[in-house]
């Protein structure tokens, strides 16, 4: 990996594997043909993203079918769509937790002007849903539940296959974002739609995915060429493609030492920072995030100070919107308490000299501001 920060920030996006960086050379230099066309150069590249899809539909649930596009965002705001058809049969309601990320709470939140009714669902003290709560709340004018598997701020990791099974009781389907979790945690079989994105495990940026169960046909929100069954207009990128699907490979392959590495470097993580409380459930959570919060600090000096060590304030996918994290808000935390919350996200290519060497960074930096 490139010199320079500790990098600490895994939830934002990951290195780039270099097992990726070599599979997908060949895509940009030396085939170019459109994978869109019938000769022999086109159906290489074709064959090529076929080989992909299987490696990335390989870590999601059996049937149904994959389509590849520009970014997990996109395949939220494609899936969301599959309530149209729903809405003719009276069901106008859609559900998410208050802790989804933007691309699925701005996305339903845009259904507002079409006549739904948007439901904010509260998360408890530790980030997770109560099931109990849920269950009254989804109704049979519920169209859709979304919910994601595991939180790109807190790490906590939601009851999915519940959540799922709750929603069919009352006939309603279930979009998971599992952005955060695809690849590293179980994604349950009876979900019907999954959001999935390759930067977030050691792919390129630039392409993401939607899993459907079949029976749900989501109208396309791109049009043009009848690309990825009619679904998702526009030329695949046969390099991307290919990343991905050996970003996905890589994820299977190393599934338990990646999980071994990661626990190591949480174990570390969590000795290291010991004066900071963690925000969210301890134990169900993604051990790759810790989001601590230390009383007193202020974390945007802090993160100028600290110029050595990548890490986030909050939520990095936010980060510019000038928004406080809705998320640490939904926990029931202080405006204080928020404003003193970093995120350390921990990765594959980490050692645990990082860990150790950005704790004491940080750690010395917050001495000095408590001094
Ligand atoms: N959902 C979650 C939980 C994320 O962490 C992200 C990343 O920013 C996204 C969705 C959006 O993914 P993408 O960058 O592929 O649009």
């Amino acid at each position: 990996m490139a010199k320079g920060p500790i990098y600490l920030d895994n939830q934002a996006t990951t290195p780039l594997a270099p097992e990726v960086f070599d599979v997908m050379v060949p895509w940009l230099r030396d085939n170019f043909g459109n994978p869109h066309s019938a000769h022999i150069l086109g159906r290489k590249a074709a064959a090529a993203i076929e080989v992909a899809r299987d490696q990335v539909a390989g870590l999601l649930p059996t049937g149904g079918k994959l389509l590849f596009m520009g970014s997990a965002t996109e395949a939220i705001n494609l899936g969301f769509g599959a309530v149209h058809s729903l809405k003719d049969m009276g069901r106008n309601k859609i559900i998410i937790l208050d802790s989804e990320h933007a691309a699925v709470r701005d996305t339903a939140l845009s259904y507002e002007k079409l006549g739904f009714t948007i439901h904010k669902h509260p998360i408890g003290r530790d980030g997770i849903v109560s099931l109990d709560r849920l269950r009254a709340s989804i109704d049979d004018k519920t169209a859709l539940v979304a919910a994601m598997l595991v939180n790109n701020e807190i790490g906590v990791i939601q009851p999915v296959e519940a959540i799922a099974e709750l929603a069919h009781a009352k006939g309603a389907l279930m979009l998971c974002d599992v952005v955060q979790g695809y690849g590293r945690v179980a994604i349950p079989d009876n979900i019907d739609m999954a959001a999935i994105s390759a930067h977030k495990i050691y792919g390129p940026k630039g392409i993401g995915g939607l899993w459907i169960r079949d029976g749900i046909d989501p109208p396309p929100i791109i049009h043009g060429g009848g690309q990825e069954q009619g679904i998702r207009s526009g030329t695949l990128s046969p390099a991307l493609c290919a990343g991905f699907g050996q970003a996905a490979a890589l994820c299977r392959d190393r599934r338990d030492s990646d999980a071994a590495h990661i626990q190591a470097l949480s174990d570390r993580a969590q000795s290291s920072f010991a004066d900071w409380t963690i925000n969210g459930s301890t134990d169900q959570r993604y051990m790759g995030n810790l989001n601590i919060r230390r009383d007193g600090i202020d974390v945007g000096r802090l993160m100028s100070d600290v110029r050595d060590v990548a890490f986030s304030a909050g939520s990095a996918c936010a980060s510019g919107s000038g928004r406080p994290s809705h998320v640490l808000a939904a926990l029931g935390l202080e405006p204080a308490q928020i404003k003193s919350s970093i995120r350390l996200g921990f990765g594959r290519y980490n050692s645990l000299d990082d860990v150790e060497r950005a704790s004491q960074i940080i750690n010395k930096a917050v001495e000095v501001q408590l001094a």
